[in-house]
């Protein structure tokens, strides 16, 4: 299985790895700081550089469809995979801006599940946008969310993951907000679960990249509410200061 470095620290742009597998999939390394998509969350994009200097350009990160917990490595359309077989030594490196927004909205996500208190039956997160369905029938108010958005970003609110047991998640199962997402559960067999958490603002199961403080969410604000059927409601959130 793939060491998944981006569990621990989101922050981490680069790693060096070895390639494990390389086929018409893509490329399995036996650790990567790419995230593949999970959780709502995109897969990462970036590259791999081999010790001749050859550059592949990786297009998407995903979880290996038959390798299970393998991260495939997605190279772009065309890329010449000659000089990444098996046992090559590459420095692996994200698009850090990508992943950087990446964080943003996501964290952004979780103060709006603070903010709306309906489960998730649906996530999407991107470099551009993010969006959350909540099942619901109540209307939302931009400006309130907004407001609301604002003044956890300005309470500066510390993010940490930490890994519970299954006997701590089942003792409360309210602390699964999602209807659609299954936690991650840890690779070392123990069954443990990663939860994160907003100190004093939210608390739930994720395996996703976040900033570490509220702060670094920054100016992100709703742009669109819908009503999707009668008990959805979708709230896309984009950045004030796309430019
Ligand atoms: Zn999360």
């Amino acid at each position: 299985m793939t060491e998944e470095l981006f569990r621990e620290d989101a922050t981490l742009a680069h790693c060096t790895a070895t390639v494990l597998v390389a086929d018409e999939h893509g490329l399995v390394l036996d650790r990567t700081v790419f995230y593949p998509l999970g959780g709502g969350q995109a897969g990462d994009a970036g590259s791999l550089t081999n010790t001749s200097g050859a550059v592949l350009a990786i297009a998407d990160t995903r979880k290996h469809p038959q390798r299970a917990g393998d991260v495939l490595h997605v190279p772009a359309a065309g890329a010449d995979l000659a000089g990444f077989s098996p046992g090559t030594v590459v420095s692996a490196r994200i698009d850090a801006a990508r992943r950087h927004a990446h964080r943003r909205f996501h964290t952004a996500t979780h103060l709006l599940c603070a903010l709306v208190p309906h489960p998730v039956d649906g996530c999407s997160i991107t470099a551009g946008y993010a969006r959350l369905d909540f099942h619901m029938n109540e209307a939302l108010d931009k400006e309130a969310l907004n407001a609301g958005i604002a003044r956890l970003v300005a309470g500066a609110y510390p993010v940490r993951h930490r890994w519970i047991s299954e006997a701590e998640l089942d003792a409360n199962p309210s602390l699964v907000r999602s209807m659609s997402v299954q936690p991650p559960r840890s690779a070392d067999g123990l069954g443990r679960i990663r939860v994160l958490e907003i100190e004093g603002v939210d608390l739930q199961p994720c395996g996703g990249t976040h900033v570490a403080n509220t702060a670094e969410v920054g100016a992100v604000v709703v742009t669109k509410i819908e009503k999707k059927s009668a008990m959805t409601r979708r709230v896309v959130i984009g950045f004030a200061d796309p430019a």
